[in-house]
């Protein structure tokens, strides 16, 4: 299947040849409307190689994107911003954001 989606827009771009020079042969005998057609649907074909072209870079974006987010954590700042984020010790905790504050746990002796 992956292999169907690499040869898609190659596939267009040889449609799109190939009208091309259809619509060329049409003007060399004198028939403008179908010149003007085959010129337009080899447009066609080029703007939806172009597209499918656009559209895998995205979803490439996507994946790496998608992958980057699933991966765990790794250096020693991670875990430790991710120890802090899981430990709260009291309600003021979530304003700070875990950074300096007045603590208000009830067994808190500082
Ligand atoms: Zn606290």
């Amino acid at each position: 299947m992956r292999r169907l989606v690499h040869a898609l827009p190659v596939a267009y771009a040889a449609g799109a040849l190939y009208l091309a020079h259809c619509a060329l042969a049409s003007l060399q005998h004198g028939a403008p409307p179908y010149t003007a057609g085959l010129a337009a649907c080899s447009l066609l074909l080029l703007a939806s190689a172009a597209h499918h072209y656009l559209s895998r870079a995205e979803v490439r974006i996507a994946v790496a994107q998608l992958e980057i987010a699933a991966r765990p954590f790794t250096t020693a700042q991670d875990t430790a911003v991710a120890r802090l984020m899981t430990t709260p010790c009291c309600e003021a905790w979530w304003s700070a954001v875990g950074g300096e504050h007045q603590c208000t746990r009830k067994d808190q002796t500082t």
